[in-house]
């Protein structure tokens, strides 16, 4: 029996996956539910709209925490929290003060510009880095069109807009491989209710290749992420993890593969689509839909989706759209489709926010229904 979380070396390995690049390996046998490795952030960040309610530096949710006495933003459980914290919360503290509500930059450049801060007080290899460091993290540079290279160049403007007191900058090529790296290899870090805490690096996780049917799942305890088999593992099986939420189809999933990490997935569930009838439930009418009206109601609900998360500040629109989509899907798909599951999961989420009750406890009951 080995201790959790253990130093790993004799159970786990990096190797070259084939059509993969690297790829992390078992040199042993895990049981479904166990630990594989854990693996502390090399370097994280809360999420704006949490401060307050957890701390900035372990991630714990507490009453009472208390404030950054020099910009009132920042809050610790305590002394040792806050001390902790401090050479990366000065990157941000006096700038805040000084921009006040001008100061946004994105979460991707405030992770990046913590990476660059911990490189330079942290040259070393890093408990975090066992198998894989930050240095050697695929940028897929090659791959980036003109859109995705503008929005680097937007980020790099406003890291140095920000951050420009306390980092030594790499010179431009250098930020946007490490802006591209970002890209690939962060992670974002959710909560039991599995809403958003921050984001993070954790080089060892990132080790992982991708899977639609993956072996391990990545979970958090603050900010320590912990790799779990929900399958059994042999001895010489690749350790998989999925990147992507597994709720949509297959080329929904592909095309956010695509998008996001610049590759096609060849999992068993991509190449047979088992489950993509399921997920795509059609509503058994007298006269069945046609497959150019399913076709053409997927291509519709994608669109809506996209829309919804573009306008996810304009709560009254939103409502609005929520209510118009699920009446136009509805004439098509059943309310198990999952497109029918992520609007009513939306809708649910807008009138909580608007504090309709009423409305929010009946989406709820309908999204609950399929898993009963
Ligand atoms: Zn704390
Ligand atoms: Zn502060
Ligand atoms: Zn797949």
């Amino acid at each position: 029996m080995r201790a959790e979380g253990a130093p790993r070396g004799e159970d786990l390995e990096r190797f070259s996956s084939p059509g993969k690049g690297r790829g992390l390996r078992a040199r042993q046998r895990f049981a479904r539910g166990e630990l594989l490795f854990s693996c502390p952030a090399y370097t994280c960040v809360l999420t704006v709209s949490e401060r307050g309610n957890h701390c900035e530096c372990c991630f714990a949710r507490k009453e009472g925490l208390s404030k950054c006495g020099r910009c009132k933003q920042a809050f610790y459980c305590n002394v040792e929290c806050q001390k902790a914290d401090w050479a990366m919360h000065k990157l941000e503290c006096s700038a805040m003060c000084v921009f006040g509500q001008n100061w946004n930059p994105s979460e991707t450049v405030r992770l990046t510009a913590r990476i660059l801060a911990k490189q330079k007080t942290h040259p070393e290899r890093t408990q975090s880095e066992k198998l894989l460091a930050v240095k050697e993290f695929e940028s897929h540079l090659d791959k980036l069109d003109n859109e995705k290279r503008e929005l680097i160049q937007n980020d790099i403007a406003a890291l140095h807009h920000f951050y420009s007191k306390h980092i030594e900058y790499p010179d431009n090529a250098g930020l946007v491989v490490l802006f591209a790296q970002v890209n690939c290899n962060g992670f974002t870090i959710e909560d039991e209710e599995l809403s958003h805490l921050g984001s993070a690096i954790f080089p060892d996780v990132a080790l992982m290749n991708h899977s639609c049917c993956p072996n391990v799942i990545v979970t958090y305890k603050g900010t320590l992420a912990e790799v779990r088999a929900v399958q059994e593992i042999e001895p010489g099986d690749e350790i998989f993890t999925s990147y992507i939420d597994l709720l949509y189809p297959t080329e929904d999933r592909n095309d956010r593969l695509r998008d996001s990490y610049f590759f096609t997935c060849d999992c068993r569930e991509c190449i047979t689509k088992e489950k993509d009838k399921d997920k795509l439930e059609i509503r058994r009418l007298n006269e069945p839909p046609s497959a150019e009206t399913v076709r053409d109601m997927i291509k519709y609900a994608r669109n809506v989706i996209e829309e919804f998360r573009r306008a996810k500040h304009y709560k009254y629109i939103l409502c609005l759209v929520c209510e118009l989509s699920l009446d136009k899907m509805g004439s098509v798909f059943e309310d198990s489709n999952v497109y029918m599951l992520h609007m009513m999961y939306q809708a649910m989420g807008v009138c909580l926010y608007m504090q309709d009750w009423d409305s929010a406890l009946r989406y709820g009951e309908k999204i609950i229904k399929p898993y009963r």
